[in-house]
């Protein structure tokens, strides 16, 4: 069985990272979003909030799991027996990173491949930060993200 795992902060899940999965379901047996719990950064949504969004948004994939982590990816990785990682490239500016964390990660765990999946034109400028950015001056983000993601941002604006 081919599972992979698709890593991220996903603070808050965007369609971008949707259609990233949904591409990533049609290529695996099982793809596995592992939402980062990492302590040096701070977050915008609580890791529960940010599990939860995807958890909702996933329901009717059952081909998709969603799980949290801390620590080094290259561990997980070999905890899950994973076959490979997904990783999304929106642009060119995406690359360089894209590309250390992928080689430093194979370097941590030898057999760990990092497959890049670009998602429809549509969500190419869409990040979780222009998102909360946008919402945050009192956008629209409609068509952007989840619904119920949708509703957590504008209650977060009424009370932040
Ligand atoms: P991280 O902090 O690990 O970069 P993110 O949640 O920002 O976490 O992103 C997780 C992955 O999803 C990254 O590979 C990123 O490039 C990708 N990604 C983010 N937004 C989009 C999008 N709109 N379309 C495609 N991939 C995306």
């Amino acid at each position: 069985m081919k599972l992979a795992i698709y890593p991220g902060s996903f603070d808050p899940v965007t369609n971008g990272h949707l259609d990233i999965v949904r591409r990533g379901s049609q290529l695996f047996d099982h793809v596995i979003v592992a939402v980062s719990e990492n302590s040096q950064k701070t977050h915008y949504f609580s890791l529960q909030d940010r599990v939860e969004f995807l958890k909702d948004a996933l329901k009717n994939y059952p081909k998709v799991t969603v799980e949290h982590f801390s620590g080094l990816l290259a561990n997980y990785f070999r905890q899950k027996k994973a076959s490979a990682v997904i990783r999304g490239l929106r642009a060119v500016s995406d690359f360089e990173y894209e590309f250390q964390m992928a080689l430093m990660n194979r370097r941590q765990a030898r057999n760990l491949e990092t497959v890049f999946l670009m998602p429809d034109e549509r969500y190419t400028y869409l990040s979780s930060s222009l998102v909360r950015e946008v919402s945050r001056l009192g956008g629209d983000v409609k068509g952007l993200v989840p619904n119920t993601v949708q509703k957590a941002l504008r209650k977060r604006i009424l009370r932040p």
